[in-house]
C-alpha cells in the first residue's frame, strides 16, 4: 500500500511538473458551488487520476498571497501525506492545494 501511494505521489508529481493545465479558477465560492465540483469529480472512472488533477485545479506548490496548502486543508491527514477528501483520495505532499481547499 505504502509503495503503491508513492508511486500515484510521483505520477502526480510527474504530471504536475510537466506543466499539466489544470482548472485552478473558479475557486469555489459558496457550499453550491464546491458540490458542483465534486459532482463532476465522482462522475469520473476513479482510476482517471489526470481527470481528478484537472477538474479539481491541482497544483503542486502553495497558492494565492495567503499561501494555501493542502498542509492547512481540513482534508489533508499529515501522517498519511493523504487527501481525504472522498471525491479524491490521492496521496498529496503538504505544499500542494487544489480548488477543493478548505479550512
Ligand atoms: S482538498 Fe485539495 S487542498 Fe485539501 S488536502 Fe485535498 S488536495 Fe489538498
Amino acid at each position: 500500500m505504502a509503495s503503491e501511494n508513492g508511486a500515484t505521489l510521483k505520477a502526480i508529481a510527474d504530471m504536475l511538473a510537466d506543466g499539466l493545465e489544470t482548472q485552478v479558477e473558479p475557486f469555489p465560492e459558496t457550499d453550491k458551488e464546491f458540490a458542483e465540483i465534486l459532482l463532476q469529480l465522482r462522475q469520473l472512472d476513479t482510476k482517471d487520476l489526470k481527470a481528478k488533477l484537472v477538474i479539481s485545479g491541482f497544483l503542486d506548490h502553495p497558492y494565492g498571497p495567503d499561501r494555501q496548502r493542502c498542509l492547512e486543508c481540513m482534508y489533508y491527514l499529515v501522517h498519511r501525506k493523504w487527501c481525504d477528501l472522498p471525491e479524491l483520495s490521492v496521496p498529496v505532499e503538504p505544499d500542494w492545494w487544489c480548488r477543493l481547499w478548505r479550512i
